[in-house]
């Protein structure tokens, strides 16, 4: 099973949580947020090999206050003012996020998280408490001005990836709308929705268990957190339920920081363990995740003698660009092994010690349309 670490709430430069005034939540922590704390998620992805998906708010990087002709987006409306949050902290953040796509992925979350109408907001961005979508053509307006937001701080191309705000969202369409959101933003280029299907409507429709597709996009089912959305500084210890490992931005910081590495170290530790392991392994990237996971649910595996018979008839239905490219399988065995495949390629083999048994980590990519592969494994003499 891949693990794909996903970090709610990045873009935020206030910690404060504004609610009981109609502000945002944001990240609930008593202090501001600084450049350091993009280092923190570069650092994680760093010391993991791995590419975070940070979710990202931009409200607060609007330079030039063009969501004044945006009102729904943020507590002030029209009279939408951020001259607080332009600073010199902008540019040194887009930095590190530009000097670091490999170990950061920026994710689609929001412009200001919630919903206003008037004063008061109602949750959240793209959908309401009950999981319906916000009206379209607020939809289409709420990803431009997202656009927009990212091309003034020249942060990268427009994600390819999604968080739902307040993890509110409707799996295919939900009542009064002829399109799913997920086929809306499919258009803009996004491929990949992570949100916990317990506060998913529709979630029943969903076709492989832990994960669906919806109009072509492959929607992942979040679990729950280790950790609550404003805890700040956390040690984790208990286990990952599934395959994502949700956080929120302050999960991985220190109250101080410049101590912020203590904290972000106590992850790597903790999640590496997970790509040492036998029965999971972390994602390097979110593409690579869908991959592996459509594969971890779907592809049929049986062992007969030293064969490894991979049925590739139940992934069939997910789209061609997850399902037919690469994949990793585990192997432990007693002794060393060499391995010969047909009907598949096999890219690369590695093994380590465990306890006196070898742990092959295997790396194998689909031939196009061949409906089964084995692979044998034959004693190296
Ligand atoms: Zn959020």
């Amino acid at each position: 099973m891949p693990i794909q670490i996903v970090i709610d709430d990045g873009g935020w430069w206030s910690g404060e949580d504004g609610s009981a005034r109609q502000e945002p939540y944001r990240t609930g922590i008593k202090r501001n947020h600084v450049p350091a704390d993009y280092q923190a998620i570069v650092d994680l992805g760093q010391g993991l090999g791995i590419r975070p998906q940070a979710a990202t708010i931009l409200c607060e990087w609007d330079r030039k206050n063009i969501l004044r002709k945006l009102p729904t987006s943020t507590w002030m409306g029209r009279k939408w003012d951020n001259s607080k949050w332009v600073g010199p902290w902008l540019e040194e953040a887009a930095d590190i996020i530009r000097n670091n796509t490999r170990h950061y992925e920026l994710t689609l979350h929001g412009i200001g998280h919630e919903y206003w109408a008037g004063r008061n907001f109602t949750r959240a961005e793209w959908a309401d408490k009950t999981g319906v979508m916000r009206p379209l053509d607020q939809v289409e307006q709420h990803l431009d001005f997202y656009a927009r937001l990212l091309d003034q701080n020249q942060l990268g191309p427009f994600p390819k990836s999604f968080i739902p705000t307040a993890f509110l969202h409707g799996f295919g369409p939900t009542k009064g709308h002829e399109t799913s959101l997920a086929e809306v933003i499919k258009k803009r280029g996004i491929s990949y929705i992570n949100t916990p299907f317990s506060s998913m409507a529709n979630a029943e429709a969903v076709q492989f268990g832990v994960f669906g597709i919806d109009a072509g996009v492959m929607t992942v089912d979040r679990g729950e957190d280790l950790f609550d959305w404003n805890i700040i500084g956390c040690k984790p210890a208990t286990k990952i339920s599934g395959p994502t490992c949700g956080m929120h931005w302050p999960n991985l910081l220190h109250p101080d920081p410049e101590r912020n590495y203590e904290i972000v170290a106590g992850w790597v530790k903790y999640l590496a363990a997970y790509d040492a392991g036998f029965e999971t392994l972390l994602a390097p990237d979110s593409t690579f995740f869908q991959q592996q996971l459509a594969h971890h649910v779907c592809t049929g595996m049986t062992i007969n003698g030293q064969f490894i018979d991979l049925d590739f008839s139940r992934i069939q239905p997910v789209p061609a660009q997850i399902s037919e490219l690469q994949f990793i399988l585990k192997i432990s065995s007693a002794s060393r092994l060499q391995f010969k495949t047909e009907n598949i390629k096999l890219l690369a083999d590695s093994f380590i010690m465990e306890k006196e048994r070898f742990l092959y980590t295997i790396t194998l990519e689909r031939i196009p349309e061949r409906p089964s592969a084995r692979m044998e494994c034959i004693k190296a003499a």
